[in-house]
């Protein structure tokens, strides 16, 4: 089918509900969704019956509430529309089953914010995201709440900030003499994986139980030679990346550019941005649909933030912008004055909420899996900094202090009066190392891991900008010289916040040594950053615009810690077994193979030294990897005693994730020495070039 007929035909769209809804309820349906008036028990069902009707002709027999618990991935429990009416077989689907379900939610992470005793939790309609069919299924976005109304998924606390962010912006849009009546986030959310062999895959523990390789020699070839970049698509990942951008498309997902990415086997998909809550349920779906997909074409896709050591990690690059009334691009210098006045102050309150909240951006990138990868020049390091090039650098800095700014041509930039000069943002000036660097009209954020969610990101942007706007809106409505309040604002952020801006590479160590003269926070790993989640400042900022409550908070440093504390210990039980069962009998035979030769040898009066070299080396480090396999086990049984909350966190990553980078270092050694037919599982050769 052409790509006009396959688009969004698998999801109850805008223009699938004008179709097939009377107009009085399809008016009140954008109501709902445009001013967040609330809907009637009738509209809702009449939207209902129009959903079970287009669903069932499209072979649908179930419905489910799909939500985004705190597990990282989604949820979902199918119920059928069969129901027993009095004549027998009825279809049911009504605008209550629409609106609300109550799955028992004892089993979701909530941070200690519901006893597993009070199992209700509900799940409510989310009418700004659409419907969609998956699986024969008809998926209804929904947030997730404990009965009295905690937020217990990342939806919720997306949708809030998406409140707090319109409220202050649109406050502040208007009081610069727009007429606005919405703002809101758009994000642009680049997602990169692996496609391995899927019998490979089965063939190691560690990639299935913990998503990345414990083990595994460096082999030969990795990304020296920059050949995979943007390098010819191999058939059976053609294959894949066609279907995907099929499915992706059936479901409303504008699936855009594909192709391979810096490490053997890694690829990369990116969408046009949407609306951020639609962008965050719709990567969702990307990363779901990869793996099914994957596995259909004979292949498995690791999501995974460093699925192998010694080549690039993956990461999910957040595209960030603001926009009005679907409109207008608040990161969009413009081409009057007015507009450069407008773009300056946001740009100023974007560098004053990123300098204040460092903390919190590093946090919403913080697990076990990406430690891997921030810091390790491949990706941003663990400083939260900002790039938006010499030019405005530049141009804020005379702003601030009062002079004209002659860089390029000749222009004195005076606030409100002149248009900006016109900066090239092509590709050359671009920034590839900084965590938040600006491009053209958008902000991208690098330092997300692959498998994250983008709603933990997106709520502190929102919220930290809500913070700022509602700081601006203060003082302009004190004021009785706007343009000589803006220039203040801007000289104030300069002054107070410039400290966050850095242009230059973020992968040296200079820069770390800058960074810290400068007080910029460096949160190397996510035990660092963690304790600061529920700090008084952050408490202060997500209670003011309602987005978090202090309790709320709580659980979600909670949840993020006993997350830390569980991933590494997976990874060292894997790791402790895979020794015992795997390497330690394959080497010991091999030593037995090379022993009887040796033996034989010398039976046959031929003595040969580099087999008994061999032979001697392979017998000490398989003592050794005995001696520190038996020394992880010890310090995994000394964690299990500490419980899952910070100190155990602290103890995993100063204890545990050395023992367990010693015990790898020598089992890597033994695979370097070790026959190839007697290693007992695929190599990263096998892996990297398996597809
Ligand atoms: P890159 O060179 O970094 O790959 P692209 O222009 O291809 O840049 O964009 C990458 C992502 O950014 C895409 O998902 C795209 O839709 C998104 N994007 C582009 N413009 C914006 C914008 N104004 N706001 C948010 N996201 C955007
Ligand atoms: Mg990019």
């Amino acid at each position: 089918m052409e790509i006009t007929g396959l688009f969004g035909s698998l999801v109850f769209d805008d223009k699938t509900m004008a179709e097939r809804l009377p107009d009085w309820a399809y008016q009140q349906f954008k109501q709902c969704c445009d001013n967040g008036t609330s809907l009637s028990l009738e509209t809702a069902n009449v939207i209902a019956n129009a959903m079970k009707n287009w669903a069932l002709e499209k072979g649908v027999t179930h419905f489910t509430h799909w939500f985004q618990p705190m597990t990282g991935i989604t949820a979902e429990k199918h119920e059928s529309f069969v129901s027993r009416g009095t004549k027998g077989l009825e279809l049911e689907f009504d605008g209550k089953n629409l609106i609300k379900g109550e799955p028992d939610a004892s089993s979701f992470p909530s941070g200690g914010l519901r006893a597993t005793f009070e199992a209700r939790g509900y799940t409510a309609w989310d009418p700004t995201s659409p419907a969609f069919i998956k699986d024969g299924v008809l998926c209804i976005p929904t947030a997730f709440c404990s009965y009295n109304g905690d937020a217990l998924d990342k939806k919720t606390p997306l949708l809030r900030s998406m409140q707090a962010l319109e409220k202050q912006a649109v406050r502040l849009l208007r009081l610069l003499g727009r007429d606005t009546k919405h703002v809101s986030a758009s994000v642009g959310a680049e997602q990169e994986y692996f496609l391995i062999d899927s019998k490979m895959y089965h063939q190691r523990k560690d990639l299935m139980y913990c998503g990345r390789t414990l083990f595994g020699c460096k082999p030969p070839k990795g990304q020296q030679l920059d050949d995979h970049y943007f390098g010819p698509i191999k058939p059976k990942v053609v294959a894949f990346m066609k279907e995907l951008d099929e499915e992706l498309w059936k479901l409303g997902v504008f699936a855009k550019t594909k192709h391979n990415e810096v490490a053997p086997a890694q690829h990369e998909l990116a969408p046009i941005f949407d609306t951020v809550n639609v962008a965050s349920d719709q990567n969702q779906l990307i990363m779901e649909l990869m793996k099914k997909i994957a596995s259909r074409h004979g292949m498995t896709c690791l999501l995974h933030e460093k699925p192998f050591n010694g080549v690039n990690g993956s990461g999910k690059h957040n595209n960030f912008s603001l926009v009005a009334d679907n409109k207008y691009n608040l990161f969009d210098p413009g081409k009057n004055p007015q507009d450069s006045a407008q773009f300056l102050l946001i740009l100023s309150a974007m560098i004053a909420a990123v300098d204040k909240h460092q903390d919190l951006l590093r946090i919403s990138s913080a697990s076990a899996s990406n430690d891997h990868r921030l810091g390790a020049n491949e990706a941003p390091p663990a400083i939260v900094s900002m790039f938006i090039g010499e030019e405005l650098t530049g141009i804020l800095q005379a702003v601030a202090e009062d002079r004209s700014y002659s860089k390029r041509a000749k222009c004195s930039v005076e606030v409100g009066v002149s248009v900006l000069p016109t900066f090239p943002m092509d590709s050359t000036d671009r920034n590839r190392t900084s965590p938040m660097a600006f491009t053209n009209n958008k902000f991208e954020f690098r330092m997300l891991g692959s498998s994250f969610s983008i709603a933990a990101t997106n709520i502190v942007l929102n919220t930290a900008l809500a913070e700022e706007f509602d700081i601006i809106s203060g003082k302009l409505e004190q004021s009785t010289d706007q343009t000589a309040t803006i220039k203040q604002i801007i000289k104030e952020t300069m002054r107070d916040h410039s400290k966050i801006i850095f242009n230059g590479n973020n992968y040296s160590d200079e820069w770390v040594e800058e960074a810290k003269r400068r007080g910029l926070l460096n949160l190397p790993s996510t035990m660092d950053c963690l304790p600061l989640y529920a700090s008084d400042k952050n408490i202060a900022l997500f209670t003011k615009h309602k987005v978090f409550t202090e309790r709320e908070l709580h659980s979600r440093q909670e949840i993020l810690i006993e997350n830390y504390v569980k991933t590494l210990n997976i990874e060292a039980s894997t790791m402790v077994q895979m020794v015992s069962r795997d390497i330690l009998p394959a080497v010991t035979s091999y030593l037995g193979e090379l022993s009887d030769t040796v033996l034989h040898l010398d039976k046959c009066h031929i003595t040969n030294n580099s087999l008994l070299d061999t032979a001697n080396l392979l017998s000490q480090l398989l003592d050794m990897a005995h001696q520190r396999n038996d020394k992880l086990q010890q310090l995994i049984d000394a964690a299990s005693k500490l419980g899952e909350d910070l100190n155990a966190g602290l103890f995993y990553r100063d204890n545990v994730v050395p023992a367990m980078q010693e015990l790898r270092e020598v089992c890597d050694k033994l695979e370097s020495i070790t026959a190839a037919r007697c290693w007992p599982f695929p190599t990263y050769g096998d892996l990297l070039f398996s597809v």
